[in-house]
């Protein structure tokens, strides 16, 4: 170890004494990679910098939302403007409508949305507005998928709760537990099965977009469409959670992803569009705002128009509308192609070089999203992505860090990259790689 931690250390001992585990969100303690997490003083564009004047390569971008990269100056102009007029006030302002507008325009089957603060917030309202609407109690998600820490949707989840392997959380009641089926990802089958054993007690069926909380699991040809198909024929609804992938796999998100860099698997939903979807993370900017939105005879259940009731004080707050405003602007037809060609420079070199050591490992795609699993062979389902070598994905990791490049601190976790990456950033990357395989080959 040569990086001086000495100043993280001390807040991450300061922190642990009044903040459970010291961190406001599990993966951040780096339980899963082991070490001291790095307490950020700043960052810019690419790069952040910790409180002991490291910097880093930022592949994590707040896991999702820094899409162009950090205090992006268009960005942090619309952020100072807008709280200059005030933070908050409690009552509807005109950026709440130019974000509704922005969505409403970019994701052609959603006609309303409402704003919310949270990823999690916005899939617990949609499930809450699908039962309403539905009068069915029933919800369907997938193993390995996250949707935030609503209580039915904990259930064999990806992202932190994949990272600890928990099957689910304690405090969840059965009740809520009881309520939630959890299928295999990819599973057509299953899902056919269930239905026809149980389809009028369903009130929607759940997935992530393209999965990405057990690492990028896209969904195999047909499954989106089966799962289309099969809701419909049963009067279920079909949620898209589209938190991490909208507007970062396309400037419509997955469902206007039509290929993957290497033409490799299908995007969009060829078999009709989803009911609800829910937005987040890009959105937001980096501020906390997120969406669910849909066909306007579903959205008009919610209040104050119908009996589904969802609100929230800082809802469409005027900093964060302004903030993810002026992102989503940023997220042009053009940037796309372009933060594929990045994401496609880091996951090759990053490959070359875990090949030259001999460590087994699968490179797997959504849009500009990609994770490395470190094991052999194609992964389609949780199960798959929990057989890998999560041990040598923590030397690699730490052997990363070590030299300038801040990778998420988990194997189950995309490799998120920014416009902001440019050929120096490039440069810190491929230089890290080649001792950081050999760390991971030296299990
Ligand atoms: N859904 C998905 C697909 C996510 O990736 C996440 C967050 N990683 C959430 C929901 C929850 O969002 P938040 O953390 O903002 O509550």
């Amino acid at each position: 170890m040569t990086l001086s931690t000495t100043g993280s250390q001390a807040l991450f001992d300061r922190a642990r004494e009044v903040i459970p585990g010291g961190v406001n969100s599990p993966v951040r303690a780096f339980r899963g990679v082991g070490g001291v997490p790095r307490f950020i003083a700043s960052a810019e564009g690419a790069w952040l910098t910790d409180v002991d004047g490291n910097r880093y390569v930022d592949l994590v971008c707040s896991w999702g939302p820094m899409i162009l990269g950090h205090a992006h100056p268009e960005v942090l102009e619309a952020v100072r403007s807008a709280a200059a007029h005030g933070f908050s006030f409690g009552t509807p302002s005109e950026n709440e409508v130019a974000l509704a507008e922005e969505i409403v325009a970019r994701v052609e089957p959603v006609e309303q949305v409402r704003l919310v603060s949270s990823g999690t917030e916005a899939t617990m309202s949609a499930l809450r507005l699908a039962r309403g609407a539905t009068g069915r109690s029933v919800v369907v998600k997938f193993a390995g998928c996250y949707h935030g820490h609503v209580d039915a949707l904990l259930a064999q989840a990806g992202s932190g709760v994949a990272t600890f392997a928990l099957p689910d959380s304690a405090g969840v009641p059965a009740s809520a537990a009881g309520e939630t089926i959890v299928l295999p990802y990819n599973d057509l089958a299953a899902v056919e099965e269930l239905f026809a054993a149980r389809g009028s007690e369903i009130a929607a069926v759940i997935t992530e977009a393209s999965p990405g909380n057990m690492g990028v699991v896209p969904p195999a040809p047909g499954f989106t469409q089966g799962l289309r198909s099969i809701t419909a024929a049963h009067g279920a609804l079909l949620i898209s959670d589209e938190v991490m992938t909208g507007f970062r796999a396309s400037r419509s998100g997955w469902y206007g992803h039509e290929t993957g860099p290497a033409g490799a698997h299908p995007g969009g939903y060829e078999g009709g569009a989803p009911d609800l979807f829910t937005f987040g993370k890009v959105m937001g900017g980096g501020f906390p705002a997120a969406a669910f939105g849909g066909r306007a005879d579903l959205m008009a259940h919610l209040a104050p128009d119908g009996p589904v009731y969802q609100a929230g004080t800082l809802s469409g707050n005027p900093v964060a509308t302004a903030a993810g405003l002026a992102t989503l602007r940023g997220c042009t037809e053009e940037l796309y192609p372009r933060l594929e060609g990045t994401a496609r420079a880091i996951a090759d070199a990053a490959s070359a070089a875990l090949t030259a050591e001999g460590v087994a490992h699968t490179v797997q795609w959504a849009g500009s999203m990609f994770s490395i699993f470190f094991r052999d062979g194609a992964v389609t389902s949780f199960a798959d992505a929990q057989a890998q070598d999560t041990a040598a994905y923590g030397r690699f990791f730490h052997a990363m860090l070590e030299a300038g490049v801040h990778l998420p601190p988990s194997a189950f976790e995309v490799w998120f990259v920014s416009d902001a990456i440019d050929e120096d950033a490039l440069e810190t990357i491929r230089a890290a790689l080649p001792a950081a395989a050999r760390a991971a080959a030296a299990g």
